[in-house]
């Protein structure tokens, strides 16, 4: 898809075809703020979509000597996967202590925090991965220089031998060319939850899902999932002249590795709330793993392949 018209209800294909449609559903996924300095280089990859990206990275750190220093950088709130940049730097320590001894580890987060499982993560940085990581708050990148591999930030100036530089995300093009990323500083699509549907005006045909909402929930796959079979039956509600579930509720469930065989988890249910039109997060029905285990390792696996089957069935 290379434009919509929001209003018009149409989508145009790079083949030049125009669709109409009774409705569209949109789930872009992100973009990525353009990093001062950066220009095309791949020399500091984002490895935040998998791929040539996930690759690159990967060559880098099997490149990197022994008693060398990797930096991930993680961009300020809201990004794709809260515990994802955490979850990365863990795994990351274990397995430099096994193939590059004597490497560090510098993570760089923009917020002025961990930004989930604060508990497990703390823990596992200042604990188990101590000797590796180092953790440094309110550091948000405001320059880099490929050539020399530096970072500089609202912290002062870091130099690694591999730079996983994470960028300040937006909602996929297709949402913010077309006027509809009108909440979080005109980064993500304002919807209502009830059905998805876009809440610029005249725009209410339109549904977006996924990472590209600004929802209160967490931008993950397993709320992705949910949020389609919302939107799908909302929109078979509305086709069929009536009205969305008044009361819909989510649940999402993440695993993280901390190390190569052991993982954490945590579990939200989120349920409509009408006085604030949003959806809230149920605390009796939500709870986290007390540290990791190699079960909950196991476990990942299961649930990773539920949700990839439940997802493209
Ligand atoms: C390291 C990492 C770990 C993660 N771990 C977890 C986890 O444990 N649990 C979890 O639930 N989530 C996890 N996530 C988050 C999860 O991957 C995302 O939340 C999820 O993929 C979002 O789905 P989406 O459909 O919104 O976007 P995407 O999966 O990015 O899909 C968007 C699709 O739209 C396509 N597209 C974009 N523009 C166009 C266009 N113009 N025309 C046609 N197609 C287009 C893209 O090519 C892409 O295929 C993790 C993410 C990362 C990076």
């Amino acid at each position: 898809m290379t434009a919509i018209d929001p209003v018009g209800v149409k989508v145009t294909l790079a083949s030049g075809q125009v669709l109409s449609a009774d409705r569209i559903v949109l789930a872009p996924g992100i973009e990525f703020d353009e990093v001062p300095g950066l220009g095309t280089s791949d020399r500091m990859p984002h490895a935040w979509k998998a791929g040539t990206q996930t690759s690159l990275l990967a060559s880098q750190l099997a490149a990197m000597p022994s008693g060398g220093t990797a930096i991930l950088s993680i961009p300020k709130v809201p990004y794709r996967c809260p515990p994802g940049p955490y979850e990365r730097a863990c795994l990351l320590a274990d397995w430099m202590k096994v193939n590059k001894p004597g490497s560090k580890l510098l993570v760089l987060d923009a917020n002025a925090d961990f930004t989930a499982e604060k508990d497990n993560f703390s823990q596992a940085f200042y604990g188990l991965h101590a000797n590796v990581i180092q953790y440094v708050t309110n550091a948000e990148v405001t320059q880099a220089d490929p050539a020399t591999m530096t970072l500089n930030t609202t912290q002062g100036q870091f130099k690694g031998d591999v730079v996983n530089l994470i960028p300040r995300q937006r909602a996929g093009t297709l949402v913010t060319a077309n006027g509809l990323a009108n909440t979080t500083e005109g980064r993500f699509a304002g919807v209502d939850v009830l059905s998805y549907a876009s809440t610029v005006a005249g725009a209410g045909k339109v549904h977006i899902i996924g990472d590209s909402s600004a929802t209160t929930q967490p931008k993950a796959g397993h709320i992705a999932n949910q949020e389609a079979k919302v939107c799908a039956d909302a929109i078979v509600r509305l086709l069929a002249g009536g009205t969305p579930d008044p009361a819909p509720v989510t649940s999402s469930a993440c695993y993280s590795t901390i190390t190569m065989t052991q993982a954490s988890w945590l579990t939200a249910v989120f349920q409509y709330n009408a006085a604030s039109a949003s959806m809230q997060a149920v605390a009796a029905s939500s709870a986290a793993s007390v540290g990791w285990s190699s079960g909950d390792y196991r476990d990942m696996g299961t649930w990773f392949n539920a949700l990839m089957a439940d997802t493209f069935a």
